[in-house]
């Protein structure tokens, strides 16, 4: 354990935990008295930097957090915080990829650095709590008092950047109104005649980088995007459940989570699937909601990212996909509006006993 008494200063890689816990963290840490040095966003440059230290099977965001590392060691910030995310509760676990990310920055990165890598463990009973204390402890700050009133202040700054992000606010405009200790609740937007529900990791993406800034070039075709920050935690539990699935990985909530909140809701055109390639938790929860959706007759197309990826390929890939809920948008609603004129045709024709639009109406639900 690297303990740290002289510097309040600490180092944050833009990857992998920062996308989900960074409000947190920014409270907690600035509570305490500390300085946070992020690592810059995501570019070409750090992922080949990343690509260098590791074997090339590792998924393309372990590359990635690999490169912000070095990025932050590049800044002359030798102090970094890199928790051990184990078990985010009992024998729901992380990937072993992120389980030993501190152990393989230790192991990869041949330069002088300080890991700060407190342990989150709820099955072995270490809990957030205790995460806490051990972070605070590193820098020899041990008043319980003082610990729980920065903890606390972690709490405010999360509970209220995902109030914001839940009402529709972008990831980056509700981190930035959270850490300006604003809140800003987006109106209702206007409505979009597509929407679809976006299954992915919040490390793959929100980093623009990653996901070839997914979201706004939905936007840019009239598609709305849900993610998983639309959708409660135990909303995501619930439709999971509903599913008739369990919970084993600790970021199931956030991609089946999302996934079946929206299929159970019937609230979306289709879903879209982005991972990286290799990643085996993924794979397995990809398949599962995609056993679901072709149940429920909800189209979803799977992009599959690694540092290869080119723009084009993907861009043609998204269009084809939205153009194909398009054509199906426009035969649901032609099929709907020919049934409301059947309906009324029908209930003029009851008195004379005319039938036709009955048995037309069975005719076209029967029409693929
Ligand atoms: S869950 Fe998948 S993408 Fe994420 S770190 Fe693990 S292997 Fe990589």
């Amino acid at each position: 354990m690297d303990i740290i008494t002289d510097k309040r200063t600490i180092g944050m890689p833009r990857a992998i935990s920062y996308y989900s816990n960074y409000p947190f963290y920014y409270g907690f840490f600035t509570a305490l008295g500390l300085e946070i040095v992020l690592s810059d966003k995501t570019t070409s440059k750090t992922i080949n930097d990343g690509c260098k230290y590791v074997v090339s099977d590792t998924c393309l965001p372990v590359k990635v957090y690999v490169g912000h590392v070095i990025n932050l060691l590049d800044k002359g910030c030798e102090t970094i915080f890199i928790p051990s995310l184990q078990a985010s509760a009992y024998k729901i676990n992380n990937c072993s990829k992120i389980r030993g990310l501190p152990e393989i920055i230790r192991n990869v990165i041949n330069r002088p650095i300080n890991i700060i890598d407190p342990e989150i463990n709820k099955t072995e009973g270490i809990s957030f709590k205790d995460f806490c204390y051990d972070f605070a402890g590193r820098f020899d700050i041990t008043d319980k008092d003082f610990v729980e009133s920065a903890i606390q202040k972690g709490w405010e700054v999360y509970n209220n950047f995902h109030k914001m992000a839940k009402s529709g606010l972008s990831f980056d405009e509700a981190l930035k109104n959270a850490i300006e200790g604003k809140q800003v609740i987006k109106p209702v937007e206007v409505v979009r005649p597509l929407s679809v529900a976006i299954m992915a990791h919040g490390y793959n993406l929100f980093d623009e980088r990653i996901s070839l800034n997914l979201i706004k070039k939905l936007e840019k075709m009239g598609v709305k995007s849900y993610t998983a920050l639309n959708v409660s935690r135990e909303d995501a539990g619930k439709s999971i459940e509903a599913l008739g699935e369990i919970q084993y990985w600790a970021n199931e909530l956030e991609l089946t989570g999302t996934a079946a909140y929206y299929m159970n809701n019937n609230k979306i055109d289709g879903i879209i699937a982005l991972s990286a390639f290799g990643c085996g938790p993924d794979s397995l929860m990809v398949e599962e909601v995609q056993y679901h959706a072709k149940e429920k007759n909800i189209p979803m197309i799977h992009l599959n990212i690694d540092e290869h990826t080119g723009e084009a390929g993907f861009v043609t890939r998204i269009e084809a996909f939205v153009d194909m809920l398009i054509r199906k948008k426009r035969r649901t609603l032609q099929k709907e509006n020919i049934i409301n004129l059947l309906h009324t045709a029908a209930n003029k024709n009851k008195t004379a006993g005319v039938n036709t639009a009955e048995k037309h109406k069975e005719e076209i639900l029967t029409t693929k």
